[in-house]
């Protein structure tokens, strides 16, 4: 497929715009005023047959600065609801989204949403705009999500300008373009139940199933179906990817902050990215959004969240499947489907040939250690691919190993000599097995300070540390010279770092 070099000439679709009118708004954008470009990203352009050079055009910081119309495209913000916090909070919506258009690439359609781009019908008590601080955060933490393997939404675009926009302190508006398959949430879902409108319920559910999930439509061979067979088909995919998304995010120390079901992605992807945070130091109940002071959605709960947020999911299919204890049998079986992705993930980064069943101690007995001496998430896991199967030798001079994370070095020790033994029940040959470790653990994440380095030099109007970040995360698990900086745990001022809802 030949990269098209301008908008003109990309192919767009916009089928979520021909549901019914009463799933969106037509809304236009509040365009930037005085718009800079402070990043675009030439793998999601690729996506939808997008050039690199059409990046840097007049054309590409309009559309996407919300001054111009996507060519063929069609401005709206759709509605949703959702449960915030474990409450029902009845309806929210794209309050500062809009959904541009389709546009297809080469292995399938995309859609383009402005983040921040002005007021909608749904904008509720704020003020329809995002401050160049979250969407940095935004833009970088969906292209590390990607580059560790993690299904999540896409970054096309960053674009600034000086828009006063009036948070804890007053700070500068930004619009991130995101990219997705679609944006339809559990909440959406949970809208039209709410609303009592099964036939609205079941054109959304039906739209789902046939562009994203084809096969639920069709009954397994020799089942016999009933018409509620595809909505509970669609509720057991919905449940597998949710149950593999909190294995990704459990396995690299990630935390979402906001797990309400509005955040909830159909497609089992990372969505909205906001109070979000990687671990540094490992604590099993870390909350990382400061506003979330209950812990609801603390590391260790995210799991049972995903769960009980598929329960709001199977309530609003309900109307079309009228059998609870179908539903029920769908959700049971989340808890399986978590630890099997789980496990194999846990497995490969512990250099594992296989889960076994005593691999659950050790996992703990290390969860344990970790937690007790704060030690770093990424950099425990890492530090593991060097550790020798035949014995405690000592390392070569310089390089940094597993026990030096850990203030109570017995304890890691204690530990380590429960994971040899572990290994060498495997016999596998320690250098294979470092290389296969280095393939899942990654070396870089995007920790908090790094992303606080990266805002603060583009308020000074400074893409470069971005742009590293953006190259450096892309491929997360190969060692870069130079960039031993990015690798380390955070220095002291980033204990001070806080984020919360605010963005
Ligand atoms: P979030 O917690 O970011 O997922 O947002 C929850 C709801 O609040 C969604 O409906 C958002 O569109 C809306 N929202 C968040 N921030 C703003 C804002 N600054 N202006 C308008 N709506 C917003
Ligand atoms: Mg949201």
């Amino acid at each position: 497929m030949k990269l098209a070099s301008t908008l003109q000439s990309l192919r767009t679709d916009n089928s979520f715009a021909a549901l019914p009118d009463a799933f969106y708004s037509r809304v236009s954008p509040q365009p930037l005023d005085d718009p800079w470009l402070v990043h675009a990203n030439p793998e999601a352009a690729a996506l939808i047959g997008l050039a690199p050079e059409a990046l840097a055009t007049p054309e590409f910081l309009s559309v996407f600065s919300g001054a111009s119309p996507l060519p063929g495209g069609s401005p709206l913000a759709a509605v949703y609801s959702g449960h915030q916090f474990g409450v029902w909070a009845g309806q929210l919506g794209d309050g500062r989204a809009l959904l541009l258009g389709e546009a297809a690439g080469p292995d399938g359609s995309w859609e383009l949403q402005l983040k921040g781009s002005g007021l909608t019908p749904y904008s509720r008590m704020g003020d329809g705009k995002a401050v160049l601080r979250s969407s940095v955060r935004e833009y970088l933490a969906s292209e590390a999500m990607h580059g560790l393997g993690i299904p999540t939404t896409r970054a096309l675009a960053l674009i600034a300008s000086d828009d006063p926009v009036i948070r804890e302190t007053v700070e500068t508006a930004a619009i991130v373009t995101r990219m997705s398959p679609s944006f339809v949430r559990f909440g959406s879902f949970e809208h039209w139940a709410s609303r009592e409108r099964p036939d609205l319920l079941r054109i959304l559910a039906d739209y789902v199933i046939d562009r994203f999930y084809p096969d639920c439509r069709p009954a397994p061979a020799g089942v016999a179906d009933t018409d509620a067979g595809p909505y509970l088909r669609l509720l057991a995919a919905v449940t597998r990817k949710t149950a593999a998304l909190m294995a990704d995010w459990q396995a690299v120390g990630f935390c979402h902050g906001v797990m309400n079901t509005d955040n909830m992605s159909i497609l089992g992807l990372t969505l909205d990215y906001g109070p979000y945070g990687f671990m540094d130091g490992f604590d099993a109940h870390h909350v990382c959004n400061h506003s979330d002071t209950a812990g609801r959605y603390a590391w260790d709960a995210q799991p049972a969240v995903g769960h009980w947020n598929l329960y709001r999911l199977a309530g609003a299919l309900m109307p079309l499947v009228q059998d609870e204890d179908a539903l029920r049998a769908v959700l049971a079986g989340y808890e399986g489907a978590f630890l099997a992705a789980f496990h194999d993930r846990m497995a490969a980064k512990l250099g594992l040939a296989q889960w076994q069943a005593g691999d659950e101690e050790l996992l703990n007995g290390l969860w344990s250690v970790m937690h007790q001496n704060r030690a770093d998430f990424t950099l425990s896991f890492r530090r593991l691919a060097a550790v020798a199967s035949a014995g405690d030798t000592p390392p070569a001079p310089g390089i940094e190993t597993f026990e030096d994370l850990y203030a109570d070095r017995e304890a890691a020790r204690a530990w380590l000599a429960t994971y040899r033994a572990r290994l060498a029940q495997d016999g596998r040959a320690d250098a294979e097995r470092a290389a296969a470790m280095n393939r899942v653990n990654p070396l870089y994440v995007l920790r908090n300070h790094l992303a606080e380095l990266a805002i603060r030099a583009a308020k000074e109007r400074d893409s470069g540390e971005i742009d590293r970040l953006m190259r450096l995360l892309r491929d997360p698990y190969t060692e870069r010279p130079g960039h031993e900086s990015y690798a380390r745990v955070p220095p002291d001022w980033a204990g001070a770092l806080q984020v919360s809802c605010s963005s």
